[in-house]
């Protein structure tokens, strides 16, 4: 069984890596693929219980691929169209339950209102400039970058790193 991973140091941008390979059409998979499936990632990324369906499942791939859209089109220096997650945020405020001190914090019992109020949350962050996507050829996950020199490049240098290094390697020798 695929085993998740919380690479990208926000549960928004964890979601939207919930596709995998997204940049290459012939990779590309879903990891979200039955209700079941995004229940366990829910209780995993947030340690919450999810009585998933196939409506809700509906919904929360909606609110992940607006979001890639976001946030593909803030890196590639483009204005975004904001108008989904506004609704989406919105929506979820409707539902919140907000605290009763402060600071602020705004849940939802609804999974699709809870990562609606993770995406608004990334989305409100002031270290925008921090956010990027993997280098490596055809992944396209998104992370926050926080090294002190700004120099990540990979999701996972085990991983994408990896590949790119041995690539790198084989055109030297060749
Ligand atoms: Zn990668």
């Amino acid at each position: 069984m695929y085993q998740w991973r919380y690479l990208g140091g926000h549960l928004a941008l964890d979601l939207c890596n919930t596709v995998s390979w997204r940049l290459d059409p012939a990779r590309t998979v879903d990891r979200l693929g039955t209700a079941a499936l995004f229940a366990d990632w829910f209780r995993t990324a947030t340690g919450l219980r999810a009585e998933a369906d196939h409506g809700m499942l509906d919904r929360v791939r909606l609110l992940r691929d607006e979001t890639i859209r976001v946030v593909d089109a803030h890196l590639a220096g483009e204005p975004p169209d904001l108008r989904f997650v506004y609704d989406a945020w919105r929506e979820a405020l409707h539902h919140a339950r907000p605290s009763e001190r402060l600071p602020i914090t705004v849940t939802a019992d609804e999974p699709v209102h809870h990562l609606a109020l993770a995406v608004a949350e990334l989305l409100h962050r002031p270290d925008l400039s921090a956010l990027r996507r993997c280098d490596g050829e055809g992944c396209g996950w998104l992370f926050l970058d926080t090294t002190r020199n700004h120099s990540r490049r990979w999701c996972d240098s085990a991983d994408c790193g990896n590949r790119a290094r041995v690539r790198a390697y084989s055109r030297r020798r060749a």
